[in-house]
């Protein structure tokens, strides 16, 4: 059984929100995924707290919201994973230098209309959308739907990539664009060993 904790066992390594919300999902790849730390309600909010798009002070404020209405939390939580879907397949295709789906982009539009609808534009040094009043149960996910949409309309989108040993995605900010892992501690490093094994392999059998 998941619990709120196991969020954290995902890195934040796709260097941008809506990537890192893709990330919540890990396994091969190619094919389908193996695991997921977005279990429940809860856990959405556990991440969105860990991924810095939700403030503490925020998170608590939906525990009683959620409980409250554990129908609409239901809800909030499949809606987020169908817009993880839909992140997956627009971000997946972008990385494999494919045209995502018009569908998915539709998806996202409407997604990004409603979060727009519940943000306000806020003064720091410039002016931003902030999401600090929107007290629906769909809160956790509009930072995130947000990021996704300036990352498609700002971003560098070559810059989009999938990792070569696990189906995390991420933005390759190195500088000749030479990254090829989530994080040289996980895949980049299960990939220096079986080099090194094949290496030995090879000179043993020579
Ligand atoms: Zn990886």
């Amino acid at each position: 059984m998941e619990t709120v904790e196991d969020v954290r066992r995902v890195r934040l390594v796709g260097g941008n929100l809506a990537l890192d919300f893709v990330n919540t999902r890990t396994g091969p790849p190619d094919g389908p995924p193996d695991d997921d730390v977005l279990t429940g309600y809860p856990e959405l909010v556990a991440w969105g707290v860990y991924a810095g798009a939700l403030t503490e002070a925020e998170a608590a404020a939906l525990g009683p919201l959620s409980r409250a209405d554990p129908d609409g939390a239901r809800a909030a939580h499949t809606r987020a994973l169908r817009s993880r879907d839909c992140l997956d397949e627009i971000f997946r295709a972008l990385a494999a230098d494919r045209s995502p789906s018009s569908s998915a982009l539709t998806l996202l539009r409407d997604d990004e209309a409603d979060a727009l609808g519940h943000a306000r534009l806020e003064r720091a040094s410039g002016y931003s959308w902030s999401w600090r009043d929107d007290n629906t149960l769909a809160r956790p996910l509009r930072p995130v739907v947000h990021a996704a949409v300036q990352l498609l309309t700002t971003g560098a989108l070559d810059r989009i990539k999938g990792c070569g040993g696990c189906r995390f995605l991420f933005t390759d900010e190195s500088k000749n664009r030479s990254r090829r892992w989530c994080s040289m501690d996980d895949c980049g490093t299960a990939e220096k060993i079986r080099r090194y094994v094949t290496a030995r392999r090879t000179r043993a059998t020579r």
